[in-house]
């Protein structure tokens, strides 16, 4: 018998452990850099730099709807 378990191991997803690289809280908000760079944002830093630096970045993971 076989058991193909999936698993989403290949979803990064952020924890308790990622902090905003501005203030320190907890992030929300994981941006990828076109130049490959990461940076975490928390919920309030995300949005006060959306605008200027989602242009940049190749991937804006809003994780902000996990908060519990
Ligand atoms: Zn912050």
């Amino acid at each position: 018998m076989t058991s193909t378990t999936g698993t989403l191991e290949a979803q990064p997803t952020l924890t308790a452990l990622d902090r905003c690289d501005r203030c320190g809280a907890q992030a929300y908000v994981r941006a990828e850099l076109a130049s490959g760079g990461i940076l975490l944002f928390c919920n309030h830093h995300a949005r006060q730099l959306e605008t200027s630096l989602r242009p940049k970045t190749t991937q804006w993971v809003d994780e902000s709807d996990r908060i519990s």
